[in-house]
């Protein structure tokens, strides 16, 4: 997919939560749970695996940042972190973010 194609690389009035050199948070349009933040790289890459390891650290950096601000909000119980790679997997967005879903007691089967 090319970058003019990219729904995360057209988001230019999207409130950003965290940012560092060469990723930013924001939280997900429909999140699954309440707090479901969303960590994506700046540039556009498809998927986790075309990252460097520079890309990798940035993205890490959010997702721990992204824990401590969801907790702080929202106190949850648990987590769910994850990419989804590849239309087979359920990736709908093909520009590489991480999933970062706090959980709440009770609160065992996602949809
Ligand atoms: P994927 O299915 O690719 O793993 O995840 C894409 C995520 O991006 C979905 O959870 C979806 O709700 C979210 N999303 C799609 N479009 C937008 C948007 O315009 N703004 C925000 N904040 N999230 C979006
Ligand atoms: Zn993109």
């Amino acid at each position: 997919m090319k970058k003019s194609d990219c729904i995360f690389c057209q988001l230019t009035n999207i409130p950003i939560v965290l940012e560092n050199e060469l990723a930013v948070a924001f939280w997900d349009i429909h999140p699954v749970r309440k707090g479901h933040l969303l960590v994506v790289l700046k540039d556009h890459k498809q998927n986790y695996f075309e990252l460097d390891q520079s890309e990798i650290l940035a993205m890490d950096d959010l997702v721990r940042r992204g824990k401590q601000l969801i907790d702080s909000k929202y106190s949850p119980t648990g987590y769910n972190i994850g990419i989804n790679v590849g239309e087979d997997a359920g990736q709908t967005v093909m520009h590489c973010h991480f999933h970062l879903i706090p959980r709440y007691p009770g609160d065992v089967k996602i949809p």
